[in-house]
């Protein structure tokens, strides 16, 4: 798999990690970069908010014991992932190394 790809959006080349994973497609990935997948979501939800607020609505009132179960089942990682996490910012903060999240640019 090359290591770029090129946007059929904004056309510019970027790294395969700027791209979201799309199984369906034959490289398994999004044809849009995340900057232009998140763009286009943002104009297709300023058009359909009522519709997409109903469909989360009504999916949570179908799933709701199923998610209720998952997130307690998950709750003891996230937890701990959470605590690695604050240790590990609160180490570096003071020196000024902690970098809030790495970035997908080129
Ligand atoms: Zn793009």
């Amino acid at each position: 798999m090359p290591a770029t790809k090129r946007c059929a959006a904004c056309e510019r080349r970027r790294a395969v990690a700027a791209f979201p994973v799309r199984r369906a497609n034959a490289d398994g990935l999004d044809s849009y970069c995340r900057d232009c997948r998140r763009a286009y979501f943002r104009r297709w939800l300023a058009r359909n908010r009522a519709p997409y607020n109903a469909a989360l609505r009504r999916y949570y009132a179908e799933h709701a014991d199923a998610m209720r179960a998952y997130s307690r089942e998950r709750s003891e990682s996230r937890r701990g992932y959470q605590r690695a996490y604050q240790r590990r910012r609160r180490a570096l903060m003071p020196a000024g190394r902690w970098k809030p999240r790495a970035s997908y640019t080129e």
